[in-house]
């Protein structure tokens, strides 16, 4: 009975030693055989050491039990269940930010445009003065910048890199400019850090159906859709004449019933672009009676925003996996 009950190797231990243990009552049992009479010893003996023999023999095998017992609940314990499906490794992917900015880059790349790249603390000349923004022009103030010292500025747009390719480069040029641009500005739309891409063309007869084409085929293929797409007059120091570029609202088909997205205009404003104003060429040695142009700068945020319909820039940046992960 005490061997059943005995459910842990500690227990039994215990047990071997009342028993058998130097101070054991078997022990003491044939110790005490030296107080029996002389023909009574044998047989005392005999059934003494039997009886030892036949406890030693229960231990042995209830040890082996317990052993057993505890294999097999350690073996429970760490189960694998080989048919179950795996966790498999959550892998990364491309922030939506970056995955608009590969697929804007992959869009003009396959019409033509190469990828350059400029400094993100510029200069005020390549920043303003060379875009045709002088330093008492007004519309300096349009662009809430960010000062850093002795004249340099974060950028507040690509263009810049523009005039930076032009100046080391004689035409005809098909170049796009993707990076960070830098504006004080941060509520639900505008984010003191956003990303920008600036297309420029410059060649012999480069036309204003030329901006028009490609700026249609471009916003279709990134949008993945027929979008509509129409052009306002507007105004940019550096082109002439300017537009504006609307694209038929994603979100409501272009209906604008009850659409917040593009307050039931059925538009919405995408980029800005223009005919490179001929104060630009002078700047940078390109003659303007000999070459045209066109250029035109889209908000990476902006279409990301309005394909994706999220309605808050700040998610970009918040690092929510919540977020990302349903990109
Ligand atoms: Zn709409």
């Amino acid at each position: 009975m005490r061997l059943r009950a005995s459910t842990d190797g500690a227990s039994l231990e215990a047990l071997r030693v009342e028993y058998l243990g130097k101070k054991g009552r078997l022990t003491g049992a044939l110790r005490a055989l030296g107080t029996l009479a002389v023909s009574e010893r044998p047989v005392f003996g005999q059934r003494v050491n039997r009886a030892k023999e036949v406890l030693e023999a229960a231990l042995a095998v209830r040890g082996e039990e317990l052993r057993m017992r505890q294999r097999e609940a350690a073996l429970q314990g760490s189960a694998v269940d080989v048919t179950l499906p795996g966790f498999g490794a959550a892998p990364g992917r491309p922030h939506p930010l970056t995955r608009t900015l590969t697929d804007i880059c992959d869009v003009l790349g396959g019409m033509g445009f190469t990828v350059v790249e400029g400094p993100e603390v510029e200069d005020d000349y390549h920043n303003f003065e060379a875009l045709n923004m002088p330093a008492d022009h007004p519309a300096r103030d349009m662009q809430d910048t960010f000062f850093v010292d002795d004249g340099r500025v974060l950028r507040t747009h690509t263009s810049p890199v523009q005039i930076r390719v032009m100046e080391r480069q004689p035409p005809p040029l098909r170049i796009i400019a993707p990076g960070a641009v830098y504006r004080n500005d941060d509520d639900a739309t505008h984010s003191p850090m956003f990303h920008q891409v600036e297309g420029l063309m410059v060649d012999r007869n480069v036309t204003f159906a030329h901006l028009k084409g490609v700026l249609t085929t471009f916003l279709r293929k990134v949008f993945e859709r027929d979008v509509s797409v129409r052009l306002r007059p507007s105004f940019f120091p550096f082109t002439e004449p300017s537009a504006e570029v609307d694209v038929g609202c994603v979100v409501c088909g272009q209906s604008g019933r009850q659409c917040r997205v593009c307050k039931g205009t059925g538009w919405l404003e995408i980029l800005g672009a223009g005919m490179i104003d001929p104060a630009v060429f002078a700047h940078v040695g390109y003659d303007p009676e000999e070459y045209s142009g066109f250029a035109f700068g889209v908000g990476v945020e902006r279409v990301a925003m309005l394909k994706y319909g999220i309605d808050d820039i700040r998610l970009f940046y918040g690092g929510d996996l919540r977020f990302l992960r349903q990109f």
